[in-house]
This record gives structure tokens, sequence and C-alpha cells, in this order.
């Protein structure tokens, strides 16, 4: 087995609960992180997950996700930095600040902060994996979406400094950028249909991913076949970044 230990956060819905399926799958064990108790409850039932139900933009979560991976399995190997939330609104609406403090708060904070966390346990373990989700929003912009693309933006550059900062410890952090992906923080797009078709249209796949083709790439960074990988960003996009 080649993932022996992994924390994913943002676990309880779309890909963070496929890569909590697929690792499982592939005999990980697995701390599961979530503000949504009741579906991380679900999870937990069925996959043998460590549920902990706590937000990513707190010291304490972060700090008891290792804490826990370490108490219950013996180690930390991979951290699947994952969780994330969207909106944002235009820039001159009332609260647009206010949503974007805590968009950062949520992908950029709970991102280093999830990081930070892990190194000690990784470095027991003579070296591990941190996967982030970014997203192809963070290479381009979108309309409306100027806050989450400027989180986005900014955990790509995150992943790089600190892949560089902790290489020389074999560990490494990579990234990827999902397009598209059918779960519930796209199920907005997916209500109208005239803008999901008019979006599919620019897929050159012409279709969305499912959160399972995520979570493979997800365990590919994580995996011994990426043992020479660290500080890229992986769009997983159906050729949409090519265009
Ligand atoms: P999702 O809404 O289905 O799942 C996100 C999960 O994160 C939810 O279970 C939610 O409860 C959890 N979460 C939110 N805030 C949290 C917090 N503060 N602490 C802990 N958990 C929290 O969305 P998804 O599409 O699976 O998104 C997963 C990641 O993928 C996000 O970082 C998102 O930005 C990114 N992404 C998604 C798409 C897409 O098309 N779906 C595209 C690009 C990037």
């Amino acid at each position: 087995m080649s993932v022996q230990v992994v924390a994913v956060t943002g676990a309880a819905s779309g890909i963070g609960r496929a890569t909590v399926e697929l690792f499982a799958e592939r005999g990980a064990q697995v701390v599961a992180v979530d503000v949504n108790e009741v579906e991380l409850d679900k999870l937990s039932d069925v996959h043998g997950a460590i549920p902990l139900v706590g937000d990513v933009s707190t010291e304490q979560t972060n700090a008891v996700m290792v804490q826990l991976a370490v108490r219950e399995f013996g180690r930390l190997d991979t951290v699947v930095l994952n969780a994330g939330i969207g909106g944002g609104g235009a820039l001159e609406s009332p609260g647009a600040i206010d949503r974007f403090d805590r968009i950062l708060a949520v992908n950029v904070r709970g991102t280093a902060l999830g990081i930070r966390a892990a190194l000690p346990a990784l470095r027991a373990s003579g070296g591990g994996s941190i996967v982030v989700t970014s997203s192809v929003s963070g290479l381009g912009g979108d309309p409306l979406t100027w806050a989450y693309n400027a989180s986005k933006a900014a955990v790509i550059n995150l992943v790089r400094g600190a892949a560089i900062d902790f290489a020389v410890e074999n560990i490494r952090i990579n990234a990827i950028a999902p397009g598209l992906t059918a779960t519930a923080l796209t199920a907005g797009v997916v209500s109208d249909p005239a803008f999901a078709s008019a979006v599919t249209e620019r897929i050159p796949q012409r279709r969305w991913a499912a959160p399972r083709e995520q979570a493979e790439v997800i365990w590919f960074l994580a995996s011994p076949a990426a043992s020479y990988v660290t500080g890229v960003v992986i769009p997983v996009d159906g050729g949409l970044s090519a265009n």
C-alpha cells in the first residue's frame, strides 16, 4: 500500500468526499474534516474514516486533525487540503469585503494552517505529500468570482513557495486546479440550463468532471508514482485552461 494515513478537509461533499472514498478503497486510513457534521457522520459510517467536525480557518481544527491521525493511526503520510467556499458577488455589492475576508480565511488561511500543522507529523514519517485543491479560477478570471479567483490564485503561489521550502525534507506540496466539477459548489450553475450549456461549450471535452476524476489526480500526487513531483499545479479541467 502506497499511502497509509491521509487527512482530508472538506471531506463531507464533492471532491473531498470522492477523495475519502477512493483512498479508503485503496487501503488508506482516513481522518475526514468538515463543518458539516451530518454528512461527515454518514461518510464515516461507510468508510471507517475518523470524523472531525471543525472549521479549517482555525488553528485548532488543523492541530486536532494531525493529532487524530497520529493518535489513531500512528502516523501521517498525506494531507489533502481541499475545503473551500465560493461566492463573493459583485465587488460593489453590500458586504462584498466581508465575504472576501471569509473566502480568504477558508481558502487561503485554511491552507496555510493545514500545511503548518502537518509538517511535524510528515517529518516524523520521513516525508510526505500535501495536495491542495486550487481551481482553474486561480489561473484566470470569470465574471463575479473575483474574490474566489484571488483566493485560488493565492494558494497556487502558497503551494509553490512552500514546496521549495520543504522539498529537502522529502515533503512534496502540489495542487490540482479543477475545472467544472459536478458538486454542491456548482449546483447553482446546473440549475440554469442555458448558462450550464454555455459554460460546457467552452470545455474542449464538452463535459464536466465527476468528483472522482479529481480524486484520481489527488491520489497520483499523493502516491510514490509522483515521488519527483513538487511545486506543480495540475489542471484537471477537460482542456479548459488550454484554450
Ligand atoms: P462542495 O461544496 O461539494 O464541498 C466542499 C466541502 O467543504 C463541504 O463539505 C463543506 O462543508 C466543506 N467546508 C466549507 N467550508 C469549510 C470550512 N471552513 N472548514 C471545513 N470544511 C469546510 O465543493 P467541491 O466542489 O467539492 O469543492 C472542493 C474544493 O474544490 C474547493 O476548494 C473548491 O473551491 C474546489 N473547486 C471546485 C470546483 C468545482 O467545479 N466543483 C472547481 C474548482 C475548484
